[in-house]
């Protein structure tokens, strides 16, 4: 399988799930992948839920991270559903030159919607001197997510550590200012692409929901960052803004996922990051899909 971009259809969509790369959080530069994505999680009940997942906590020292962003060819338009990193680190964003290589150059992008504001979603908005990567996109984002990155509150409430998401959203979100659309509800950005609450990773953490032809794809972003998540989602990141707004979340979408029988593409989950969530017990579980191209 091609592990840079995925084609798929949705309805009459024309769809691909594209890789800008993955990012290895490990030691010494990270805490240990267990104590950043499953910060909460009870010892005991995380050594056997992990062992079901062929991963020890102790051993599990190093968490490879694949990013995935979206394009959406609807016929009147083309969506990329966020930029990916940028140059956050060297095995980040291949965003542009994978699109390249299936013939899409990043003047035909019109349309780009950005989940949320962390660097790993909004590092691909501008080039290394600063400007537009997609000159020619009109730019979506929640509105409480651009008043969050924007305004003097996100600096109050940040620590030292996510100081460095601040700066990168300072140096990525002022250049598309003048090109951006706000949402403050769920609504159709445009036909058969829709903006879907999903507060809690970050303030106006957005879902984006995709449908032709009754056919769904939910795309999650950073609801869940690991298919553990889906099993326990109770088990927040450190990373997570509001934790109990990132379990009424997931709850609340996870749940749509299933009785839709939604495809869903998850930001962080093994590319191309694509499948579908069926209920077990309290919680669900991740069936991806077997990739055929
Ligand atoms: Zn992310």
């Amino acid at each position: 399988m091609d592990t840079d971009v995925y084609r798929f259809k949705v309805g009459d969509f024309e769809c691909m799930a594209v890789s800008d790369g993955s990012l290895t959080y490990a030691p010494p530069m990270f805490p240990p992948p267990a104590t950043i994505i499953f910060s909460n999680a009870p010892t005991e009940v995380l050594a056997r839920v992990l062992g079901e997942h062929d991963l020890q906590p102790e051993q599990w020292t190093e968490w490879i991270s694949p990013y995935t962003c979206l394009l959406v060819n609807t016929a009147d338009h083309l969506v990329l559903v966020d930029t990916g990193a940028g140059g956050l680190a060297p095995s980040t964003g291949r965003l542009i030159l994978n699109l390249k290589a299936v013939g899409i150059e990043p003047d035909d992008i019109d349309t780009i919607i950005l989940t949320h504001a962390h660097p790993d979603h909004i590092g691909g908005n501008t080039d290394s001197e600063g400007k537009l990567t997609f000159p020619n996109a009109r730019y979506v984002m929640w509105k409480g997510e651009w008043d969050f990155w924007t305004s003097e509150e996100a600096a109050l409430k940040l620590d030292e550590h996510a100081k460095i998401m601040l700066a990168f959203a300072q140096r990525n979100l002022p250049p598309i200012r003048d090109r951006l659309d706000l949402v403050d509800h769920e609504t159709e950005i445009l036909p058969g692409v829709r903006a879907v609450a999903a507060p809690g990773h970050t303030p106006g953490h957005m879902a984006v929901a995709i449908s032709s032809r009754r056919q769904q794809l939910l795309c999650i972003s950073d609801t869940v960052l690991h298919p553990v998540h889906l099993e326990q989602p109770e088990w927040y990141a450190v990373v997570d803004f509001d934790p109990k707004q990132v379990v009424a979340t997931r709850r609340r979408l996870l749940n749509k996922a299933t009785v839709e029988k939604a495809l869903v593409l998850a930001f962080h989950f093994p590319f191309p990051g694509l499948g579908h969530v069926v209920q077990k017990g309290t919680g669900w579980q991740w069936r991806p899909i077997e990739p055929t191209g």
